[in-house]
């Protein structure tokens, strides 16, 4: 026999969470089921375990998606606001960190309590350790889902069940194996927000420098990102890497300006002028991490006194600190991806229900989806609008 209910979430992270209480609170009865030993082990872990739970400023800019449009109606209707309402109901003390992020004071245990306590309110009971085996779509039109703790039936199906980005968490590409059974189209998936790794000259130029940090703009297919580059012993990684490692594919080019907000040209002749004996690569240590300048004039600046260099010579660096072309090879993967790109097609879901177009009462939320935000707390955003959009739909 099987257990029935009115709705039925796979996933108790950020989106099925939030999905579960909206639907709660309109009377459904829910069921959360989840295979990992506990819920929200993404939100735990997530801005350095203080949770970077939303960002005042999110647009649908903020997202890629091969269906720009379509994250904008969950977005309009549950907004960062709407959140922090929320957070702020709940007496979780939280701070703006930079940028419109908002980053709990204490801790993201904070986020997952708060969740839990709005789903118990809203009486949605949620199983963890429940692995699914088996979904059936059943002649009445129902979803049977057979697991580790038995059979599951309901007219209506949520899946949140994210992304790839680490596997160690409980990750699986068990949403998209979903989504193809029932004739869903799923978009190539890529890991996103991921350190990029270097080889040949570039890697063994730059991996003993890991640790040394230094604010850039990384830019790549016409996005450019201003914040901060950390060398690491793979490659590079830090916040201007992460964010622009959403837009960039093996081959692509890549450019850094090592000096975001200055005009090198002018500087350079500044210096000509002013401190005409000094060696550039003593100048550039002013300007640069003192480290990173001597491996840029071992390499690529031949450094001496600066009344030595020509007009032409000056504008050439001044090009190359402009736009620094660093190859990357590869990322890191989905083993420290903080997101997954691509996903399930939104061509076949409602922008305004996130449910299928052509299987009545199933939907897909959160990072599965084909939408992915940048790095700054956009990707929980996602996850609360499309959970709340599904949760205020589901049985109607
Ligand atoms: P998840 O939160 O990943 O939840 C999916 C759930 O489904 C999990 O509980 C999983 O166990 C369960 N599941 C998976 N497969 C199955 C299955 N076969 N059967 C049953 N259950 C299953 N975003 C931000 O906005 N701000 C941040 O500060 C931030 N920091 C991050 C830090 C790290 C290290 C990482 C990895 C990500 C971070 N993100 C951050 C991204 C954010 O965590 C995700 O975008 C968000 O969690 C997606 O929510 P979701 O509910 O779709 O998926």
């Amino acid at each position: 026999p099987s257990t029935s209910c009115d709705a039925l979430v796979i996933g108790a992270g950020a989106a099925g969470l939030m999905c579960a209480l909206t639907a709660g609170q309109r009377g459904l009865r829910v069921r959360v089921l989840d295979h990992a030993n506990k819920v929200g082990k993404k939100i735990l872990m997530s801005g350095g375990g203080r949770c970077n739970f939303t960002n005042t400023g999110t647009t649908p800019a903020n997202y890629l998606s091969a269906n720009p449009h379509f994250c904008k109606s969950a977005l309009a209707r549950y907004t960062p606001w709407h959140f922090i309402e929320l957070v702020e109901r709940h007496g979780i003390a939280y701070h703006e960190k930079e940028l419109g992020q908002l980053f709990c004071d204490e801790s993201s245990k904070q986020i997952v309590a708060m969740l839990l306590a709005e789903c118990a309110a809203a009486g949605v009971e949620i199983r963890t350790h429940c692995a699914i085996e088996r979904v059936e779509h059943t002649d009445a039109g129902r979803f049977r889902l057979h697991t580790a703790q038995g059979r599951f039936e309901a007219p209506s199906l949520v899946v949140a069940s994210g992304g790839l980005s680490i596997p160690s968490m409980g990750a699986s590409g068990f949403g998209y194996t979903l989504a193809r059974q029932f004739g869903h189209a799923v978009l190539p998936t890529r890991a996103g927000l991921v350190p990029l790794t270097l080889s040949g000259k570039h890697a063994e130029r730059l991996h003993d420098l890991a640790g040394v940090a230094l604010p850039v703009e990384a830019r790549c297919n016409g996005m450019a990102f201003r914040s901060f580059l950390l060398v690491t012993h793979r490659g590079i990684s830090g916040p201007a890497i992460l964010q622009i490692s959403n837009y960039w594919q093996p081959g692509d080019d890549l450019r850094l300006d090592l000096l975001p907000g200055q005009d090198a040209e002018a500087l350079l002749r500044e210096w000509q002028h002013a401190r005409r004996d000094a060696e550039l690569k003593t100048l550039l240590a002013e300007v640069l991490p003192k480290r990173f300048a001597q491996r840029l004039c071992e390499h690529w600046i031949a450094s001496k006194p600066l009344r030595q260099y020509t007009p032409r010579e000056l504008e050439g660096i001044a090009a190359l600190l402009r736009d620094w072309p660093l190859v990357a090879s590869g990322t890191e993967g989905y083993r420290t991806a903080e997101v997954t790109l691509g996903g399930v097609d939104t061509d076949g879901l409602s922008s305004s229900t996130m449910m299928s177009r052509h299987v009545p009462g199933l939907h897909f939320i959160g990072e599965v989806v084909d939408v992915t935000g940048w790095l700054g707390g956009y990707n929980f955003q996602w996850a609360w609008a499309s959970g709340h959009a599904a949760g205020h739909a589901l049985g109607g």
